[in-house]
């Protein structure tokens, strides 16, 4: 293995994924860029070299097993180990009206959420998982959101979204009592409300803005935070 830290970002080919990736470039990082289409991997990867990056492309649908497998071989086979997963690929879910209302919740709209914003993450931290152990400085992001904090019950009603984040910061909580005697460090990141075809463009930050929080816990010191839930102005409520 060479010295360069090598960085994993799933959902990487736009949005604060495309921004979290290029954060971990220009921080020194060789960044595999995984996104399911391929057209826009290539894409994304094409534009990170183009600002002199050390960015290569892994196709990843999380909802698959096969693709996540194969993921995790390409990875082992180009590299040989990981020190960061940022799981940040999401599904907002269906956003007709009454879609997302818990009285009238499609559960097909549910387990879609699901699949990818929990199963998905499940699935590919625990496929990376033997390549992260490898590491010297192993690290974890899962990008979460404040819409899942029972505590803030933040942003519109979205009865599969918000308790997608909710699980999903659960799970995270539950790494991070299994991972607390390894190096493996693991958080959960809310980037705040941010312009990206996800919210419509609606939101008053930046990608890069969103991105700050997940580059800041993927590069986090050995003594740092394990097992919060943190934006950019420090840790959120449950
Ligand atoms: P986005 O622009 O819609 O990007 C989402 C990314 O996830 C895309 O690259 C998409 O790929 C990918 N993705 C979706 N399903 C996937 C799958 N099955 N396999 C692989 N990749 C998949 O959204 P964003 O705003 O950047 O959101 C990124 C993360 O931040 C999400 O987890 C979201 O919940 C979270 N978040 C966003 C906000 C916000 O205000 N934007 C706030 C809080 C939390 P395709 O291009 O192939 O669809």
């Amino acid at each position: 293995m060479s010295e360069m830290k090598t960085a994993l970002v799933t959902g990487a080919n736009k949005g604060i994924g495309f921004a979290i990736a290029r954060g971990l470039g220009t921080a020194g990082f060789r960044v595999g860029v995984g996104a399911r289409d391929n057209v826009r991997r290539h894409a994304a990867v094409e534009e990170l070299r183009s600002e002199g990056l050390d960015a290569f492309g892994v196709p990843l649908d999380v909802t698959s097993d096969e693709s996540v497998t194969a993921a995790a071989h390409l990875v082992e086979s180009e590299i040989g180990g990981l020190d960061v997963l940022v799981n940040n690929a999401g599904v907002g879910g269906s956003a007709e009206a009454g879609a997302q209302d818990p009285t009238t919740l499609d559960l097909d709209v549910l387990r879609t959420v699901l699949d990818t914003n929990v199963f998905g993450v499940v699935r590919v931290t625990n496929a990376m998982l033997p390549l992260l152990y490898r590491s010297a400085t192993p690290r974890i992001v899962n990008m979460s959101s404040d819409m899942g904090s029972l505590t803030l019950q933040t942003g519109p009603q979205m009865a599969a979204y918000a308790p997608s984040k909710t699980m999903l910061n659960s799970i995270t909580a539950q790494y991070a009592r299994r991972f607390a005697d390894t190096k493996v460090i693991i958080n959960a990141a809310c980037p705040g409300l941010v312009a990206t075809d996800f919210t419509g463009h609606m939101g008053d930050r930046t990608p890069e803005q969103g991105a700050a929080i997940a580059i800041q816990l993927a590069t986090l010191p050995d003594d740092g935070p394990r097992g919060g839930f943190f934006s950019e102005a420090g840790p959120i409520p449950w």
